[in-house]
């Protein structure tokens, strides 16, 4: 009997015990949300956040590591799947996640060449870096789940823009396609994650204060309402698990019918 045969736990919920979960981002929103799912599921998580306390308080929630990371830095990165491998043994899932989404990044127009620089490298930099030093774990165990977080925003154009952010997440898309063909052979599934818009504090910072910013927005979605951090951790959940042994290279939308829409329910 496996670990996954407790007939105490349902199999579904318990896919990746025996698993390591590396997270970037994991101390608010969806990385926060995904650390949670990702422990209850059964694997070992790592927790990686520039932010110390945020990304402590939720490695001790779930009983996992935390290791202070700026993913912008290659050195840090390097040791935080280090740090994974030699603290659990393995390191079987990735979930690239951590981002931003400043209030200087807006229209091509107003948008500096630094604040769509600082973009670029939290965003998709970031994604490269930590994929570069993950894969070489991964070959050698002939298995391994990169969930790179992108967004609605790397196939859907906004006049309400942010150019960096939109044109990070569809260099991640790209990104992620691309490892994801070129490792299929190798046990190792690549997928970009695009969430529509989530109700965590990135989001409220940006306009989920301003009723009429979100209105604008709200239309767009035929569901009507804003993702739960928990919906799309579901997802991440998913993809770090076997259940996706089929999927790499996808871009596996989580934007409740935004992408699909036209005209939308009043
Ligand atoms: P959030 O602000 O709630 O959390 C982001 C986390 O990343 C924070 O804990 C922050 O400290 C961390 N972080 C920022 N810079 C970092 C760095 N240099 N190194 C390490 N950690 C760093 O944001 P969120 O809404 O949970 O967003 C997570 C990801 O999802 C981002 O990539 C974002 O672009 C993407 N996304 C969010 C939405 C949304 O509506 N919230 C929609 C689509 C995509």
């Amino acid at each position: 009997m496996t670990d996954t045969d407790d007939p105490a736990e349902p199999p579904a919920c318990r896919r990746l015990v025996g698993r390591t979960a590396v997270v970037t981002g994991a101390g608010s929103g969806i990385g926060r949300a995904a650390a949670r799912r990702l422990a209850s599921e059964g694997a070992r998580v790592v927790a990686a956040d520039v932010d110390v306390e945020s990304g402590r308080a939720v490695a001790e929630q779930i009983g996992g590591l935390f290791v202070h990371t700026d993913v912008t830095d290659p050195g840090q990165v390097e040791a935080l799947f280090a740090a994974a491998q030699d603290t659990y043994g393995s390191v079987d899932v990735a979930f690239n996640n951590a981002g931003v989404s400043p209030p200087e990044d807006g229209s091509i127009l107003t948008t500096g060449l630094d604040a769509w620089s600082r973009v670029q490298e939290i965003n998709l930099t970031s994604v490269y870096l930590c994929c570069k030093a993950v894969l070489p774990y991964m070959q050698r165990q002939g298995r391994g789940s990169i969930i790179n977080t992108a967004s609605f925003a790397a196939v859907l154009g906004a006049a309400t823009s942010q150019i960096s952010g939109t044109a990070s997440k569809g260099g991640v898309l790209a990104m992620t396609r691309e490892l994801g063909v070129q490792f299929a052979r190798e046990g190792v599934r690549v997928n970009a994650l695009c969430p529509g818009p989530v109700d965590t504090p990135l989001l409220r910072e940006l306009f989920a204060k301003d009723p009429e910013r979100a209105a604008r927005r709200l239309k767009h979605i035929p569901m009507g309402r804003f993702a739960r951090a928990e919906e799309i951790a579901a997802a991440v959940a998913f993809l770090a698990s076997d259940d996706a042994g089929f999927v790499t290279a996808s871009q596996f939308l989580v934007d409740g019918g935004a992408s699909g829409a036209y005209v939308t329910p009043l």
